[in-house]
C-alpha cells in the first residue's frame, strides 16, 4: 500500500514522519504538512477531551430512548422513543465523528471525519422519519 498523509490521504507529496499520542500511547504517523499536522493534532486533543462524552452518549441515548418507546407506546407507537434513539445517536456521532482507525486507514483521518458526520446526520433524518411516521400510524 502506498504510503498516504495520515490527515489528508493525499498520495503524491512529500511525507514527514509524525506521532500523536491518544490516551497513552504512541502512534506513529506519516503527514504531508504543517497544516496537516495542526488539523490532526487538534482534533486528537479534542477526541481525547471528550472520549467520555462520545461513549456515554453512544450508550446512554439509546437507552432513555427504550425508556419513552416503552412508556410512550399507547401515545405515539414509541415515535417520540424511535426519535431520541436514532436522533441523540446520530448527534453524538455528529459532534464526535470518532471514526474507527480503519476507516482513517482506508481514507485518511480528514474524510474520514466527514464520513462521521455525514452518519450523524443520516441518523438524525432516519429518526426524524421514524418519529413522523409512527406518530400518523398511531
Ligand atoms: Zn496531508
Amino acid at each position: 500500500m502506498a504510503k498516504k498523509c495520515y490527515w489528508c490521504a493525499d498520495k503524491d507529496r512529500e511525507l514527514s514522519s509524525s506521532e500523536f499520542e491518544f490516551r497513552g500511547k504512541k502512534e506513529a504517523v506519516e503527514i504531508c504538512s504543517e497544516q496537516c499536522e495542526k488539523d490532526l493534532l487538534d482534533f486528537v486533543a479534542y477526541a481525547s477531551d471528550h472520549l467520555w462524552h462520545f461513549l456515554i452518549g453512544l450508550f446512554a441515548l439509546p437507552l432513555i430512548g427504550t425508556v419513552i418507546t416503552i412508556l410512550m407506546q399507547d401515545v405515539d407507537n414509541g415515535g417520540f422513543g424511535c426519535f431520541v434513539i436514532f436522533a441523540g445517536m446520530g448527534g453524538v456521532i455528529f459532534k464526535y465523528p470518532f471514526v474507527t482507525p480503519q476507516t482513517v486507514a482506508m481514507f485518511g483521518a480528514k474524510k474520514g471525519i466527514a464520513i462521521g458526520r455525514y452518519t450523524g446526520i443520516g441518523c438524525i433524518v432516519l429518526g426524524v422519519g421514524f418519529w413522523i411516521v409512527l406518530s400518523i400510524w398511531g
